[in-house]
């Protein structure tokens, strides 16, 4: 194994952003493990090509005991974690009304259920392990109402998450902060067309994300130089919250207006 300055979880590692995080926290000098229900191996392939430290796990966010699993082997193999990357999600874009019963446990059990079961799994190991850093991947979507409710309730769950772990475990010598990212071009996406159009004229950087910016972050709260963050929120979203409808509506009512005064 290639030398490391210690061992930290990527859930989702197996593509889109989870495949980027782990690849720039490997290239940060971190082991990384790489979990998912997917196949591992590439990410791991990349890293360890690029001289870097990895292993792949398989772990479904859902079930708690693999969590529980996944902490002892990690303990017993590695002795210790420095950070956990909770960024394993599904998308879904209905509203209340279309959502069935399935849907919404499926929703929730990933993108919420999940952070949970990884964070108390997680936290105690990191606890003996001398602290670090928890990063939740919630969305900006965890930040203003959204159409598609389930998912929508599962990232505004992850930002309480997050805002509860950063008093818990604050004691504990570890920081919990959540990232909130926008349109980030990843297979998320990539079969919603319309979606991500109309989305981008209210982007005023007019692009979506890459996954690399998000990761450039993820890299930064996991090191020491963010040693006082704790409890805070992270949006990378191209300025859609802070400027997107007034950017927009300027757009549309220049239009309207035909050039003229708006
Ligand atoms: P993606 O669909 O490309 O990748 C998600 C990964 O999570 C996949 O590898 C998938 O196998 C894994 N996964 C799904 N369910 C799992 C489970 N039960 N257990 C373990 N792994 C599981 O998605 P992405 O765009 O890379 O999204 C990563 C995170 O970022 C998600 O939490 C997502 O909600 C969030 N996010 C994405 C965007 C975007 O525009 N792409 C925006 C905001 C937030």
């Amino acid at each position: 194994m290639a030398e490391h300055k210690g061992v930290v979880l990527v859930t989702g590692g197996a593509q889109g952003m989870g495949a980027s995080h782990s690849e720039a926290l490997g290239k940060a000098g971190w082991h990384v493990c790489v979990a998912d229900v997917k196949d591992t191996a590439p990410t791991v392939h990349t890293i360890q090509t690029q001289g870097g430290s990895a292993s792949g796990h398989r772990l479904d966010v859902v079930d708690s005991e693999a969590w529980n699993a996944l902490a002892a082997h990690i303990k017993s193999e590695f002795g210790g974690l420095a950070g956990l990357v909770n960024n394993a999600g599904v998308s879904y874009r209905h509203g209340i009304s279309d959502t069935d019963d399935a849907n919404w446990h499926k929703v929730i059990g990933v993108n919420l259920n999940g952070v949970f079961f990884g964070m108390r799994a997680m936290a105690p190991l990191m606890r003996d392990s001398g602290g670090g850093s928890i990063i939740n991947i919630s969305s900006i979507s965890g930040q203003l109402g959204y159409h598609g409710a389930a998912y929508g309730a599962s990232k505004w769950g992850v930002r309480g998450l997050t805002k509860s772990a950063a008093g818990e475990y604050a004691p504990w010598g570890i920081r919990t902060n959540s990232i909130h990212p926008g349109l980030i071009d990843t297979p998320m996406v990539s079969n919603a067309d319309a979606f991500v159009a109309s989305s981008l004229e209210s982007i005023p950087f007019g692009r979506a994300g890459t996954p690399a910016e998000i990761s450039a972050a993820v890299v930064f709260l996991m090191s020491p130089e963010s040693s006082y963050l704790n409890g805070s929120e992270l949006t990378i979203d191209g300025g859609l919250i802070a400027a997107g409808t007034y950017w927009r509506i300027r757009h549309e009512a220049a239009q309207r207006s035909k050039g003229g005064d708006l």
